[in-house]
């Protein structure tokens, strides 16, 4: 006979595959949405929550499920609402001229109708019984009927994913799915009271609705690391609470095991995306913080939760000893995180990411819930991925951006940049006069881009070129900026059309055509120390070929090396002109020059 816990594996192996399957689909144009995607599907942790908060077990499992109601559902609605802002600003050229709707707004109707249809035919099921028991028993049956459909709509929604033509209509599946989900779950047999979840919906929903309406594109990676952490936390309460619902009456090795993972990496990756959050938003001191034995002390202190764990498997009444892991588990996540620079944060985002979709499966497993199963597992796929995707695209190792204290390198490198040659600098005015004989431009945009928000200034200027009968195209290196996908949603929100926007394998055979690369707060994606020298940090990055281009112009505010710490030589090549500013600043200069 094969047990609940076997056909759990059996799907949360499938989902993982299925999700690979999926995720390796999105283009890196959309990683970015991708991410708050996955985000807000992991919100159906909410699910089990909903079911906690409503069920008469405790005050204390009341009060932990409520907590956990309000986090997941702020994941939810700001989740997919940040994604559909992103994704509602990918256009191709004609679309901005004919501004066609891709689906239709009436279609957000359904979901109201829809949530109204559920709850009838659920309010229907309950009542069609005989007896009070049966009708609990076929209302619980519809109940995973819908949790089968709400998967399916998930996996569409994400499928969706792999063309902005349908991103958007993939993601409202994927809504109705979690809808479908939750007005299903509001008649599980066991809620009896839904005050306190009706106070989490709420305050989730305004919480999440603000932050997924408001919050600027260049605060993504931060509000993403944010989720991460809420719907970490809201696993782990779940968790605490099923620990102690059960450890009275006994709690066998299977459900001891799955309820010490859910915690376990669930208070990891909370304290762990907290930190990041705070450092990508500036609170906390971005370069890392190291001391002498820092990773073998990490080492032990995770060998000593994993031991401790093993330890209550066989001895779950050993609550003290529950409440220590929780501690060092808590402890675990910040003082992973400290010794990794503010830049290197996407990778620990995405890896965040991926421990966040476990700690969602195993609160599925807790619970016995394929659907939590299913989406942890896609959540834990598509984070994986895309950390693998960035270290790929960086020429580095996991490990190295774990425990390899990058920032701290770079600042100690710095200063020994002077001995390379002359660097020739250019003013807007003398640099109308270079665009007067140009027919091609490429942009290379950067993360100086993001730090000066100059995405609108490019735009405008991109868009003036292009009047003069000027070829623009913009360069995307995959890991330009600070997290997968980012120079894509930032350009989209200034309207650049995303037919113009080129991969790097695809824009580098164009670099030798190009008139002028212009590069906009971009570094280390242009350096060709990359391709040239083999002591460079750098070396083995497959780059930006800029240094290919007729001339090159550089938009930044001094020498200062970038993320790497790298000295980049580009700007001693005879071709290269610095204009030296803030690239929105200069952009604006340069525009109003032109159109002088
Ligand atoms: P970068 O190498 O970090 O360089 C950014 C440059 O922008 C700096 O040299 C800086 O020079 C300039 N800058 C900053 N503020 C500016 C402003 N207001 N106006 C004009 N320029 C400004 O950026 P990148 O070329 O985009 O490369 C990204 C780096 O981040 C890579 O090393 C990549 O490996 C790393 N990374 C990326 C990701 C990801 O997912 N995208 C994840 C982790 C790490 P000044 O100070 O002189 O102005």
């Amino acid at each position: 006979m094969t047990t609940e816990l076997e056909i759990g594996l059996y799907i949360f192996i499938l989902a993982g595959f299925l999700g690979y399957h999926v995720i390796t689909r999105v283009p890196p144009l959309l990683h970015t949405p991708l991410m708050s995607a996955t985000n807000a599907i992991s919100g159906i942790s909410l699910i089990g929550s909903l079911v906690v908060a409503g069920a008469n077990y405790s005050r204390l499992s009341t009060t932990l499920g409520f907590l956990a109601v309000t986090c997941s559902s702020t994941n939810v609605v700001g989740g997919f609402l940040i994604t559909d802002r992103m994704l509602k600003m990918f256009k191709k050229r004609e679309e901005f001229s004919i501004q066609h709707r891709r689906f239709n707004p009436k279609l957000l109707l359904a979901l109201p109708v829809l949530i109204i249809v559920l709850l009838v035919l659920m309010h229907g099921f309950r009542r069609s019984g005989n007896d009070a028991e049966s009708s609990a028993v076929f209302a619980a049956a519809a109940l995973r009927y819908f949790y089968i459909v709400s998967a399916v709509l998930f996996i569409l929604g994400l499928k969706g994913l792999s063309s902005p033509k349908y991103a958007r209509k993939g993601m409202l599946l994927a809504a109705l799915g979690m809808v479908m989900a939750i007005a299903g779950t509001l008649f599980h047999p066991e809620i009896v009271n839904y005050r306190w979840i009706t106070v989490g919906l709420l305050t989730g929903g305004i919480v999440g609705g603000a932050m997924g309406l408001r919050i600027p594109m260049t605060a993504v990676p931060q509000r993403t690391a944010l989720s991460h952490s809420l719907g970490a936390l809201a696993a782990s309460l779940i968790g605490i609470s099923e620990y102690v619902r059960h450890v009275a009456v006994g709690l066998d090795h299977v459900k001891m095991t799955t309820i010490g993972l859910e915690v376990v990496i669930g208070s990891l990756t909370f304290t762990g995306s907290l930190m990041a959050a705070g450092k990508l938003q500036g609170l906390l001191p971005g370069s890392p913080i190291t001391y002498r034995g820092q990773n073998i002390f990490n080492i032990t202190l995770l060998a000593t939760v994993v031991g401790t764990l093993i330890y209550l498997v066989f001895a779950p009444a050993a609550i003290t000893l529950f409440f220590v892991i929780v501690g060092l588990a808590l402890l675990f996540g910040f003082l992973l995180v400290i010794p990794i620079g503010a830049a290197d944060m996407p990778v620990v985002i995405a890896l965040l990411n991926s421990y966040g979709g476990l700690a969602d499966a195993s609160m599925g497993f807790v619970l016995m819930n394929k659907i939590q199963i299913i989406t942890g597992s896609l959540d834990g796929t598509s984070g994986f991925l895309l950390s693998l995707l960035m270290c790929r695209a960086m020429n580095r190792s996991a490990m190295n951006v774990l425990f390899g204290a990058f920032g701290k390198i770079k600042k100690e490198e710095v200063g020994a940049a002077e001995a390379m040659g002359t660097v020739r600098s250019i003013t807007p005015e003398e640099l109308t006069v270079l665009f007067d004989s140009v027919r091609s431009v490429i942009i290379v945009p950067g993360y100086g881009m993001a730090v000066a928000q100059a995405q609108h200034g490019v735009s405008e200027l991109a868009k003036l070129l292009s009047t003069r009968g000027i070829d623009v195209k913009y360069a995307i290196h995959p890991v330009a900026g600070r997290m997968p996908g980012h120079m894509n949603v930032l350009l989209a929100e200034a309207n650049v059309p995303y037919d113009q926007l080129y991969t790097m394998e695809q824009i580098n055979p164009y670099f030798p055509e190009a008139d002028i690369a212009l590069v906009i707060g971009a570094n280390d994606v242009t350096n060709p120390a990359a391709k040239n020298n083999r002591n460079s940090p750098l070396y083995g990055m497959p780059i930006l070929e800029v240094d290919r281009a007729k001339s090159i112009i550089v938009l930044k505010r001094s020498l200062r090396p970038g993320f790497a710490g790298v000295d980049n030589e580009l700007y001693y090549d005879p071709k290269c002109m610095m204009l030296f500013g803030d690239a929105k600043e200069s952009l604006n200069s340069l525009f109003a020059a032109l159109k002088s």
